[in-house]
């Protein structure tokens, strides 16, 4: 099965681009919406990392999700594309002053804080605005995730959060300052995560968390439990949408909440992952003496997912439905990892064939680099091809 495109429309579209389908996201968003709906007290910021486009962030902030931030940019960007800095949480390990700065500036709600050292700046600043900051601890909680090992955060060995032995020190150290207002624990494991037991075990940590913490009488109003919910990768077109509900009720029934405790959720991937595709021109097939290449105009440039982490990506030749054959998909860049897929069958592709590189709307074009004085691929969605 391949996916539905509007090829004669791409046929008029300068390649490569990234092809973002919105009759898609708007049913991801729907499908959040409705799980998120039956618990009063969960709250959903998009991780805006894994997709950055202004078209794609209008059409997620106007389904009413927040926003994660990990920079001053993406602060900026969320709040060009209608983002409520109500809604804006902002982590990342190295906040510089002009970005913490930013962020008292537009009131974001929180900043995720991952060092008292971090901590002792944020007081200081926000002390000089007249301002008090909620911040909340990023807590690194030990717990792995079975996931690649780049894409892993939650571990010891990983440079993120403040170590659990160091979390009540932290605590009372905020609760001394005068300019930060202690708001609740925030924790991240890891991306691309399909094993809910992974984030049962996580719900376990912050449980014995919460219980030492009550024995301190030190109340936490937010915890935030990340991202990290994966997306299919072999099937785009079988399952299109991540399974919202056993994520979501995976927290509802490990995770032991008190009385008025908000839960709060950092998804990127999942939000946007499946309804991007990369398409891409065949230039050249090419027979190698022990197999024949697809030359295709995106490089790791566009995409850079499978030669930074060895990614599989799902590829369908989508003008042409001649018999299969076997191939490496390979780009135009002058590196030996610029390859998209090593052989896998794709309908007998010639040169001017194009060619969908699936499930790329997540950690896909905003990655993108200028590497070999390369044009940046354009994104388009859906609505801007219908006008063309
Ligand atoms: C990257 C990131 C996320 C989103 O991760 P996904 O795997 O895309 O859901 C959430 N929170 C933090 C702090 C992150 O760094």
């Amino acid at each position: 099965m391949k996916g539905n495109f509007p090829t004669d429309k791409f046929q008029k579209v300068e390649t490569p681009f990234y092809y973002y389908d919105t009759e898609l996201l708007h049913r991801t968003l729907k499908a959040i919406n409705d799980e998120v709906a039956k618990h009063n007290n969960f709250y959903v910021h998009y991780a805006i990392k894994a997709n950055a486009n202004p078209k794609v962030l209008n059409i997620i902030s106007q389904a009413g999700l927040g926003a994660d931030c990990v920079s001053g940019g993406e602060i900026h960007r969320c709040l060009e594309t209608g983002f409520s800095p109500r809604k804006i949480v902002y982590a990342g390990v190295g906040k510089a002053d002009w970005e913490i700065n930013l962020g008292l500036d537009k009131g974001i709600f929180c900043f995720n804080v991952e060092s008292v050292a971090e901590l002792e700046v944020i007081n200081e600043l926000a002390e000089k605005k007249g301002k008090v900051a909620d911040i909340c601890l990023r807590i690194n909680p030990d717990v792995g995730a079975h996931t690649n090992a780049k894409i892993t955060t939650g571990l010891a060995e990983n440079k993120f959060g403040i170590a659990m032995r160091d979390m009540e020190p932290a605590i009372a150290e905020a609760a001394k300052m005068k300019n930060v207002r202690f708001a609740g624990l925030h924790f991240h494991i890891g991306s691309q995560i399909l094993d809910m037991g992974d984030f049962s075990a996580l719900c376990n940590r912050i449980n014995n968390i919460q219980d030492e913490l009550e024995i301190h009488n030190i109340k936490v109003e937010n915890i935030n439990v990340g991202g990290g919910l994966g997306i299919d990768y072999q099937h785009p077109n079988r399952i299109p949408v991540p399974d919202f509900k056993a994520y979501f009720d995976t927290y509802a029934r490990h995770l032991k909440l008190r009385p008025g405790q908000k839960l709060h959720f950092e998804l990127g991937r999942a939000v946007v992952g499946q309804m991007g595709s990369l398409i891409t021109r065949c230039l050249y097939v090419k027979q190698g003496t022990a197999k024949q290449f697809v030359i295709v105009d995106a490089g790791m440039t566009d995409l850079i997912r499978p030669a930074l982490y060895q990614a599989y990506h799902k590829i369908e030749n989508i003008t042409s439905e001649e018999p299969l054959t076997t191939y490496d998909v390979v780009g135009p860049i002058c590196e030996s990892s610029d390859v998209f897929a090593k052989a896998i069958d794709l309908n007998k592709t010639s040169r001017g064939d194009l060619l969908a590189i699936r499930s790329a709307g997540a950690y896909g074009e905003i990655m993108a680099s200028q590497y070999n004085c390369r044009k940046l691929p354009q994104g388009y969605i859906t609505e801007d091809l219908s006008e063309i």
